[in-house]
């Protein structure tokens, strides 16, 4: 392939010494980045020059080396603007904490604390301490602790309590959650084993019964948190399995999930609370801090005193547990619920909105994009529903009103949106019928106006494509 002509172009690229003479004198990032980029962008018109491609002019290559070096430099975790309506939102970071917890976030990280330390006794404290003393008093139980996420909560409990031992569970509560957590690999994992009974749309209380053995451990209850068996179905109440569990002298716990903390009732599904669990008696409770509590990601264990203390003694308690940013985020957020200011949280906030401010802000955004949009596009307004997500109540309708664009061909649907997830900050939006649509919901009024910037931008980079 390589001919003479070929070399001819090659030796027409610049040299990096002239590459860097050529850049501006303040450099936009880091040098790393930029030499990083030079070496990039100039195997790759290396390459293109080999197939006989003209390399471009200095000053553009430079142009290009700069954009690199930007994009590399950005930080790879970074915010989006989420308008997909979906609240907790797994891929997106479940649920957003507000800026006076992580105010108080930032004053532990940045200096020593009593993360470990007792300040009356002068002396080495408990990490577990912290949130354990006020999620105690919120959940009323009588013990907590906290642990990484929601999966190692449940790990951990099944690994302290049922290790060689059986775990009853009914075959309608083998549940997946995510994708990566199943009851079943949980359950192998911690070297239990699951004792499966009734089946996936009944169980009842005397099969729990019939399948206990003197090598039962634990009877457990799993919240279905992502889907719903509807028709010819029974399941047993917490409160019939804490009778049982009882009876036969083995403990009860239940995965919540959720973790709800006052009565949840949206679109007639509710969701048990963390407090009627405890208060039908179960053992033990485990639920994730970032969904419906509203928190940062943990896993919270919440329930009788001595089951808590065997927890916390287990190994495996030492590998799962949570570091100090967490621990403040969860403390505050836990401090709040007790203040009564649960409602300020965000994803309380978003929520609360009601169908008519929704309505509102949609008629207002539409508004002000149709001023600066280009007229092939339709945006229009329409009812639809948002979703609480996180494996949390699912089918729960929630109304909206979201924004839609319609680009006058469908193929420029999907570029629309591609454009959208490359803007800055990258916006997330739904797609559906030909549409691009946006739920305000989820979208903070304080970022209003970089979502429509966002959006006008890639309206005019759809316009000038072709
Ligand atoms: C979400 C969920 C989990 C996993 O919780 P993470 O905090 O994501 O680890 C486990 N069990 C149930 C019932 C859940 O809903």
């Amino acid at each position: 392939m390589v001919n003479g002509n070929n070399l001819d172009k090659r030796r027409k690229l610049p040299a990096v010494q002239t590459i860097w003479r050529s850049l501006p004198n303040s450099l936009p990032v880091a040098a790393f980045w930029i030499s990083r980029a030079i070496d990039r962008v100039l195997n790759r018109m290396r390459e293109q020059a080999k197939m006989g491609v003209e390399p471009p002019d200095l000053d553009k290559v430079c142009v290009e080396i700069l954009e690199e070096a930007q994009r590399e430099a950005r930080s790879h975790l970074r915010p989006v603007l989420n308008a997909t309506g979906v609240m907790i939102h797994t891929n997106l970071g479940r649920s957003p904490l507000p800026g006076e917890i992580m105010d108080a976030v930032k004053d532990v990280a940045m200096g020593y604390s009593t993360l470990e330390y007792d300040l009356e006794r002068g002396q080495r404290g408990s990490r577990h301490d912290h949130v354990a003393h006020v999620l105690a008093q919120l959940v009323e139980a009588e013990a907590a602790m906290v642990v990484n996420n929601n999966a190692a909560a449940v790990l951990l409990a099944l690994s302290a309590l049922a290790r060689q031992k059986e775990v009853i569970v009914s075959r309608g509560e083998l549940v997946e959650i995510g994708g990566s957590f199943r009851i079943p690999e949980v359950m192998a994992l911690s070297g239990a084993c699951l004792r499966e009974v009734g089946a996936t749309n009944k169980t009842h209380a005397r099969d729990y019964v019939s399948a206990i053995t003197e090598n039962t451990g634990l009877l457990l209850k799993v919240h279905q948190s992502n889907f719903r068996v509807i028709g010819f179905t029974t399941a047993v109440t917490t409160s019939e399995l804490v009778e049982v569990g009882h009876r036969y002298g083995i403990p009860v716990m239940e995965d919540l999930g959720s973790g709800v903390i006052n009565s949840l009732d949206i679109d007639h599904v509710s969701e048990p609370s963390v407090k009627e669990v405890i208060k039908a008696g179960v053992d033990l409770v485990t639920f994730s801090g970032d969904k419906l509590l509203g928190g940062p990601q943990a896993g919270i264990v919440a329930g009788k005193r001595d089951i808590i203390e065997q927890l916390k003694k287990y190994p495996l308690a030492r590998a799962i547990r949570v570091d100090k940013m967490t621990l403040t985020a969860l403390e505050q957020t836990i401090r709040w619920y007790l203040e009564d200011r649960a409602s300020e949280l965000p994803l309380w906030q978003m929520m609360n909105q009601t169908a008519d401010q929704l309505s509102q802000r949609a008629r207002l955004f539409v508004e002000a994009l149709a001023s600066r949009v280009p007229s092939s596009v339709v945006i229009d307004r329409q009812k639809d529903y948002s979703q609480i997500g996180g494996g949390s109540m699912p089918g729960t309708r929630i109304p909206t009103t979201v924004i839609r664009l319609i680009p006058s061909r469908t193929d420029e649907v999907r570029v629309l949106d591609e454009s959208l997830r490359r803007g800055n900050p990258p916006v997330i939006a739904r797609i559906s019928h030909g549409a691009v649509i946006f739920d305000l919901r989820t979208i903070f009024p304080s970022q209003e106006s970089l979502l429509l910037d966002t959006i006008v931008m890639a309206l005019h980079q759809l316009e000038g494509r072709d």
